[in-house]
């Protein structure tokens, strides 16, 4: 799979990773022989967007499970250009763990299904661990997660969706550990309200008036990145140019950024919900704590770091740990 950079310049000023100062753990993870054998497990870092499964999967990569490499399971990260728009991961975030499935599709070309995503990511996970690596999978959309590692997936089937949704295979191919990172929904919905304003100062307007200005929004596939959360929502501020009115188009696209933000991590969540209880054994993390002290104008960034490490990071390790040693 083909790794790529996106925009290695790019500051995020967001809390995934300028408050959460790196820690280093009192003493690295030593793996019993038994650890060894692990035929094909996988990691599934989940949760909606904005909780911290980027941030969590490079804490447990580079300082715990460092023969980790993450398969991206975002469905809008797949594609290449968009890269503020669509919150990838910079190269200097990435921290020198290696990346599959992330930026790798030309979006004027393809649209990648969760039938493709199945066959893209079970090859990388065959890759990763013919290395004697750990594939940890880490992404939003849980359509892709479903479609990978279900036993049996039926591309016409929909577990999701719909008045009548199909029941929820918890047959799986793998021997998963999929970590829920959870944030009540009234503090992400604050949070994700103001990463929206951090991304547009950090170079998500220039992008997407790049995107706009040179006609790229005609030539993506509509299903595929021209449903980017940001795309439809600013069409009308940049065909409008710089009339009068450009102000309130512009506060307006804003607004529908945000709020159509807030739906898609709740729409997130409600489907984590039905993999639950359709018998997936997910562990919840709760990050509330740490995002309420982003959210505390006083807090510093060493209190965060300190809750971060404390309640998330400690716990996913523990998790995984045992899941390795099983
Ligand atoms: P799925 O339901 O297939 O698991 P999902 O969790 O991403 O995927 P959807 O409800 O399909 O949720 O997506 C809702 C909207 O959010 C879509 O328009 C989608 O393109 C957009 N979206 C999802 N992820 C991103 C992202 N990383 N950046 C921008 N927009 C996104």
């Amino acid at each position: 799979t083909k790794q790529t950079n996106p925009n290695p310049h790019r500051t995020t000023s967001h809390f995934r990773w300028v408050h959460c100062v790196r820690m280093e753990p009192a003493t690295t993870t030593v793996l019993s022989p038994n650890t060894r054998r692990r035929h094909r497990k996988i990691v599934v870092i989940m949760g909606p967007t904005g909780a911290g499964k980027s941030r969590l999967s490079i804490d447990l990569a580079t300082r715990f499970f460092k023969n980790s490499e993450i398969i991206n399971s975002d469905k809008m990260q797949v594609y290449s250009r968009l890269d503020i728009t669509t919150n990838k991961i910079t190269m200097q975030e990435q921290n020198g763990v290696r990346h599959h499935i992330l930026g790798a599709f030309d979006p004027t070309q393809s649209v990648v299904n969760p039938h493709d995503f199945r066959k893209l990511a079970s090859d990388a996970i065959s890759d990763i661990i013919s290395r004697r690596g750990l594939p940890l999978i880490v992404g939003g959309s849980n359509s892709f997660i479903y479609s990978l590692v279900t036993k049996r997936f039926d591309p016409k089937s929909d577990v999701f969706n719909g008045p009548n949704p199909d029941p929820v295979s918890s047959e799986l191919r793998y021997k998963c550990c999929f970590i829920w990172v959870d944030v009540c929904l009234p503090v992400l919905n604050q949070y994700l309200c103001k990463r929206v304003d951090e991304m547009l100062d950090s170079g998500m307007l220039e992008e997407l008036s790049e995107f706009f200005s040179s006609g790229e929004h005609l030539t993506v596939k509509r299903s595929g990145l021209g449903q980017a959360i940001g795309v439809p929502e600013l069409e009308a501020y940049f065909r409008t140019g710089n009339g009068t009115e450009s102000d309130a188009v512009y506060s307006e696209g804003v607004r529908r950024i945000k709020d159509n933000t807030c739906q898609l991590a709740k729409r997130q969540v409600g489907k984590i919900l039905r993999l639950k209880d359709g018998g997936w054994d997910l562990k919840r993390i709760d990050a509330t704590e740490a995002f309420m002290a982003v959210l505390t104008a006083d807090s510093g960034g060493g209190r965060v770091a300190e809750i971060w490490e404390k309640q998330v990071v400690e716990t996913s390790v523990k998790i995984v740990k045992q899941f390795l040693e099983e």
